[in-house]
């Protein structure tokens, strides 16, 4: 896959799934703009991990709950001339509790991040795209949303929503050359996951047909593989990448 002349934006795309994601577009020859929240230290010392690939990497911290300052992001692309040929919709939050128990406050945060803000992104993303009448959108969902998972009602309805969200998207644009996709990544051992008990991990694990977790680097090859040019007829899928789950 080739990337040369693309560049990719990729939210959370500083830390576990994101991080493995703009490395693969780095790797593939792209230039990636990879934005983050509030960990500037992660996201510095990314960059300066990357030596000579870190050139073709911009970080831009906002908060993609945010409408203002998500414009203004699009805004600034548009006001450099930068071109977008790629949006990963990766960045997300958890906040879990038994639904009886959830505060209406950590209902909103998950749903706020994880759904508003891929819309937000999305939204502004394809009017951006359709100047060229190009552009891949993938958005980051989880088997949460597909099977419901216990004390995640708030997660499993934003990730089966981007899902929606992404399928109804998918038709408006797809005239204009634009695809949507959403990459559906089991249990992934990053930071998002590290709270686990070792006894959940354990049972997790052994649930996974292949026995084990999956590695960012390989959801990033799947995410790598919808934004490609030749995967021009992919519209409006999910793909699982879970190991069998
Ligand atoms: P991490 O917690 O490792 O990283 C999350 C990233 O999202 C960080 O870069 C964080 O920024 C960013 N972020 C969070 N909230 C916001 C916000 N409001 N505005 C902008 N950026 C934000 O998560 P993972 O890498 O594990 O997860 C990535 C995606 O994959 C998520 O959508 C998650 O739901 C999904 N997923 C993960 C699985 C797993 O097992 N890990 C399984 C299935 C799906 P900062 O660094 O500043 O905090």
């Amino acid at each position: 896959m080739d990337f040369h002349n693309q560049t990719a934006v990729v939210t959370g795309g500083t830390r576990g799934i994101g991080r493995a994601v703009t490395e693969a577009f780095l790797a593939a020859g792209g230039s990636v703009i990879a934005t983050f929240r509030s960990n500037s230290d992660a996201a510095n010392t990314f960059k300066a991990e990357l030596g000579e690939a870190g050139e073709r990497l911009t970080l831009a911290q906002f908060d993609v709950t945010q409408e203002d300052q998500v414009t203004a992001f699009w805004d600034g692309l548009d006001s450099t001339e930068t071109s977008v040929q790629v949006l990963v919709n990766n960045s997300g939050i958890r906040r879990d509790h038994v639904m009886a128990m959830m505060p209406t406050k950590d209902w909103h945060a998950v749903l706020d991040t994880n759904l508003t803000g891929t819309f937000l992104m999305a939204k502004a993303g394809v009017l951006h795209m359709l100047q060229a009448r190009y552009g891949r959108v993938i958005n980051i969902t989880s088997p949460a949303g597909q099977y419901g998972f216990e004390g995640q009602a708030n997660y499993s309805a934003s990730k089966a929503g981007q899902v929606a969200m992404g399928r109804s998207l998918s038709k408006e644009v797809a005239k204009r050359g634009i695809t949507v996709n959403c990459v559906s990544p089991g249990f992934v051992a990053t930071e998002l996951i590290d709270d686990l008990p070792a006894d959940a991990v354990k049972a997790h694990k052994k649930s996974v047909p292949m026995k084990r977790f999956g590695r960012p680097d390989e959801i990033a090859y799947a995410v790598l593989c919808l934004a490609a040019k030749e995967a021009s007829y992919i519209n409006g899928a999910t793909l699982e990448v879970t190991g069998g789950l």
